[in-house]
């Protein structure tokens, strides 16, 4: 675990300083989301705490009841920004976390208090939910005797996880860079947009990035790595870089496949900047959801699709088409026309794919035909935003590098490093 608030003094005096300097005071998204953004309010108080030295990864999608846990080797509990130590011991056998009336029971242990860190002698150490960790976990309790676990820990080495998890470890170096950059920039933009009460700044899974943590069990208690030497490399030959449009670091959004186009990011997202535009990329064709075909029958169709229909009622009758309704221009989201007996409405592309999603429906992208069942032939997989994982695998193959992926996919946007003072593990 890397360690010294010098270092992280110096890291983050860099990043607030420039981030502060990069963030505009008449930023529409910030207007629109009515989220302050925390490195223009307060770039230098938050040094002190090391919040922006380190990020916070909400590891409960949603919150349970319990939570099982391990810890290998020595290890303390405090309450959440308190010095004082509720416990300690040698390491902790496999067990788990639950809300008690009063606090917390770990294994045999009571703990009287709303919320505590685990703090291990080394890391990575801390075993929840069949991940191990680096750096420290918060238990909080939530409503309903519920708890929720954020793991805390340097952003560089949250960023060697997130490119393991979110890209195979063949895909070549250069889109690998690329996959770190975007990542750490996505981390510290969403570290900016964190309100100063919340709790956690990112979730482990594809609502923000995924990111599997240090190693885990997978099938068959398999042990799997959710990092790499090969991730810590580039990670190490990135380090503190990240992308900015118009002087400014933006959101990157990005995703698997983009299928042959990628997507305006203001069609799905109020604070894509213009860098997050649509560009066509056929550099993602060897991915298997390049194209994909799914069919549903007329009832599945129907059951899925109504709730998602704008102003449908039951006066409607029964679904009788649904059709592409065509673009206005490649990059556009596709809408879709459901018509019924007695009516029709609209439904977005994005959320017919989630009504969809469990029939395998992988983007927003596809075209629709009805010949008593529906058939459905798509392209990409995932929102098609921002730079697409298999597209840079493409470019990168044919020796382009991590540079012009990125300036490709987010056009006119530039390459700047910040925390470069950040030592070395
Ligand atoms: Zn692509």
């Amino acid at each position: 675990m890397t360690n010294g608030r010098g270092r992280a003094f110096l890291f983050l005096a860099v990043v607030a300083g420039l981030t502060y300097a990069f963030w505009p005071a008449d930023r529409r998204a910030a207007q629109k989301m009515q989220r302050p953004p925390l490195l223009q309010l307060a770039p230098v108080q938050s040094v002190g705490s090391g919040r922006l030295s380190s990020i916070r990864v909400n590891l409960t999608p949603s919150p349970v009841t319990s939570l099982p846990i391990q810890i290998d080797g020595a290890y303390r509990i405090q309450p959440v920004g308190n010095p004082r130590v509720l416990a300690e011991a040698a390491k902790l056998a496999a067990t788990s976390v639950t809300v008690t009336k009063t606090g917390f029971q770990i294994g045999r242990n009571h703990y009287p208090v709303t919320r505590l860190e685990i703090h291990p002698q080394q890391s990575p150490a801390i075993w929840i939910n069949g991940h191990q960790y680096r750096g420290t976990v918060r238990i909080y309790r939530r409503p309903g005797s519920k708890l929720m676990a954020v793991n805390v820990l340097p952003l560089e080495e949250y960023v060697a996880s997130v490119v393991d998890s979110e890209m195979p470890a063949a895909f070549p170096p250069e889109a690998r860079k690329a996959q770190a950059i975007v990542a750490r920039t996505y981390a510290i933009y969403q570290m900016g947009q964190a309100s100063r009460d919340a709790l956690f700044e990112v979730y482990a899974d594809t609502r923000s990035q995924k990111y599997l943590g240090f190693q885990y069990r997978g099938a068959g208690d398999r042990l799997l790595a959710g990092e790499s030497a090969s991730s810590r490399k580039i990670v190490d030959e990135t380090r503190g870089m990240v992308c900015t449009y118009a002087g400014r670091l933006f959101c990157t959004y990005y995703s698997a496949v983009c299928g042959g186009h990628t997507l305006q990011g203001t069609e799905l997202f109020s604070d894509a900047v213009p860098a997050v535009a649509a560009v066509p990329c056929d550099f993602c064709r060897e991915a298997k959801y390049y194209r994909w075909d799914v069919s549903l029958t007329a009832a599945e169709m129907e059951k899925k699709v109504n709730p998602a229909v704008k102003g449908r009622t039951g006066s409607w009758g029964r679904l009788v088409a649904l059709d592409n309704i065509p673009p206005a221009a490649p990059g556009r989201l596709l809408e879709f026309d459901a018509k019924y007996q007695q009516g029709h409405g609209t439904i977005r592309g994005d959320r017919l794919r989630t009504a969809l999603s469990s029939h395998g429906v992988r983007s927003p992208h596809f075209r629709i035909e009805h010949q008593g069942k529906y058939s459905l032939h798509g392209r990409g997989h995932g929102h098609g935003v921002g730079l697409c994982q298999w597209g840079a695998r493409g470019q990168a193959k044919i020796g382009r590098g991590v540079q012009q992926i990125l300036q490709y996919y987010y056009p006119g946007s530039e390459i700047v490093i910040v925390g470069n003072s950040v030592a070395r593990n």
